[in-house]
């Protein structure tokens, strides 16, 4: 660690590792600050995984210039970092003849943002496309797309790192003082000293901005639960297909999301809690998605769920007020030197590459920046095996036996492909790493047959004891002892 920066940025979510990426294109010192044992742990790998277009954000909002200017460059900046984008497209559905002036809305929202090819179809039309789905009338997006939002963020990061840029995890940022040209950013490992400081903690920079002394900023956590459909089912529908959005309300209304890797996911719920921690999954929710959904898909059933999951929606406005809160992106006049970006709820992951150019912008501002004559924008990233033809199967098994290994049934995941996760740029070491990087855990099983392979690789690779293994970082681990040592201790 060289504790002394051009920019230290705080938080590795997908918006804090878009900028690192793209700071890393230049001739500055950049670290990252993350808490967690790794990336991507924050809401930035708990939400749908759309790359949005932009057609229902008010025209004129720092959102609809960021989501549309993002969605512009996401598909090139999947196809350099090899991250699944897959522009399936979108439909929002009328159900009832009521709604359709609603369609005629939201495409002149979005024609007025400078959405390509919306287009209002009729009944038949929709039919036609989405056989499954009863709609009487739908707006069709052609190029709304799909990615994988962890993966993304992992890539960015990968690709920070080797660009020179320094990932600090298990980090907390804890107070900071000083101003531009020498913040001292004290954390749980010491003192970091740095020119400029970015703001990218999600959830939690209103926080970070008060650790700063910067008191202006407010955050009320917003939680969006899911439920994920068995592979089984994906034969349902093609693209995306959402509802008419719900009046009054800013959220999107509960959807229904082809992900990259076969699934569908339905939600997200908007519910306001009182606690930024709580991720939790209800069955009573559950339940709701499930029956909204149905609307939308009537082929759905409830045996098709496989796990569930919920992500924090960072809100600048509070469940009294409602209705539209736009991103903040400023630097406090109180503290020049030092960036805020508060409110970074959906589109923030299309958004996040135009927030990097952003940020290298106002970077700028402050020091002179060449270009890296280095920079790679590509990365090495791990082959994923099932996703082969067989001739290339062979061709990867005959090359190195581990692939020819299967540690994950569910998702096809060969101990190679495991292995490399291990091994990943960023160091981590725990096992929900090794199951974002490689998929393995991931499957109907949710990890019942493989878990415990991938504990004794990650022993085996780090020659350290089962004990130090953890879910995801420092009090996580996921055993305490072996049975026989415990029973001899209870006696
Ligand atoms: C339910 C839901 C669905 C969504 N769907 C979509 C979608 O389909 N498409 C889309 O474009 N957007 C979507 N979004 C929005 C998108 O997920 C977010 O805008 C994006 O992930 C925000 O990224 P971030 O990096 O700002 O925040 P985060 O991912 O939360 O990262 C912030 C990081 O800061 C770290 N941190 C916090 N405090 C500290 C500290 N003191 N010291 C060090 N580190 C700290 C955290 O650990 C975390 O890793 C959705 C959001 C939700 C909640």
């Amino acid at each position: 660690m060289k504790q002394i920066y051009d920019v230290a940025i705080i938080g590795g979510g997908v918006v804090g590792s878009a900028i690192a990426r793209e700071l890393s294109r230049y001739d500055i010192d950049v670290v990252v600050l993350e808490r967690e044992a790794d990336v991507s742990r924050g809401t930035s790998s708990k939400n749908s995984g759309v790359a949005h277009t932009g057609f229902n954000v008010p025209t004129g909002s720092v959102k609809a210039r960021l989501n549309v200017e993002g969605a512009r460059v996401f598909e090139q900046l999947c196809a350099e970092l090899d991250v699944p984008y897959d522009r399936i497209g979108k439909l929002v559905v009328a159900l009832t003849e009521d709604e359709i002036p609603d369609l005629h809305k939201l495409k002149a929202t979005g024609d007025a943002n400078g959405v390509p090819q919306l287009e209002v179809i009729d009944g038949e039309t929709a039919n036609r496309m989405e056989p499954n789905v009863p709609a009487v009338a739908a707006l069709h997006v052609p190029t709304a797309a799909i990615t994988c939002p962890y993966s993304l963020t992992i890539a960015l990061a990968e690709s920070a790192v080797n660009n020179g840029v320094e990932i600090m995890l298990n980090t907390e940022v804890r107070r900071i003082s000083g101003q531009e040209g020498n913040f001292r950013i004290s954390t749980s490992q010491g003192t970091v000293h740095a020119g400029l400081v970015i703001n990218s903690a999600g959830l939690y920079s209103d926080h970070v901005a008060r650790l700063a002394g910067v008191k202006r900023y407010k955050v009320w956590p917003c939680r969006g639960e899911y439920v994920i459909i068995d592979k089984s089912k994906s034969h349902l529908m093609t693209r995306m297909v959402y509802p008419v959005p719900p009046k009054g309300g800013s959220g999107l209304g509960v959807h229904l999301t082809p992900t990259v890797d076969g699934n569908i996911l339905i939600g997200p719920s908007a519910q306001y809690v009182s606690h930024k921690k709580n991720d939790a999954t209800t069955g009573s929710m559950s339940r709701i998605l499930l029956k909204e959904a149905q609307e939308l898909l009537p082929g759905l059933d409830p045996r098709d769920v496989i796990t569930s999951y919920a992500g924090i929606r960072p809100k600048t406005v509070s469940s009294e007020q409602g209705g539209f809160g736009d991103f903040i992106i400023e630097e406090a006049p109180e503290l020049p030197g030092m960036m805020h970006l508060v409110g970074i709820e959906s589109p923030g992951l299309t958004a996040a590459p135009a927030i990097a150019s952003d940020m290298a912008q106002w970077v700028a501002n402050y020091m002179p920046m060449n270009l890296k004559e280095a920079f790679q924008a590509g990365r090495d990233s791990i082959v994923r095996f099932r996703e082969q033809p067989i001739e290339t199967q062979a061709k990867l098994v005959e090359e190195d036996a581990e692939y020819g290994h299967l540690i994950c049934r569910c998702e096809m995941v060969t101990r190679r492909e495991v292995m490399d996760a291990i091994n990943n740029p960023l160091g981590v070491r725990t096992m929900s790493g090794i199951k974002l990087r490689s998929r393995a855990m991931m499957g109907r099983c949710q990890g019942g047959f493989c878990s415990t392979r991938i504990v004794d690789m990650l022993a085996d690779e780090y020659d350290t004891p089962l004990t130090d293994i953890t879910l995801k970082g420092p009090g996580s681990n996921l055993f305490i002892g072996s049975t026989k040592d415990l029973r001899k201790h209870e006696n």
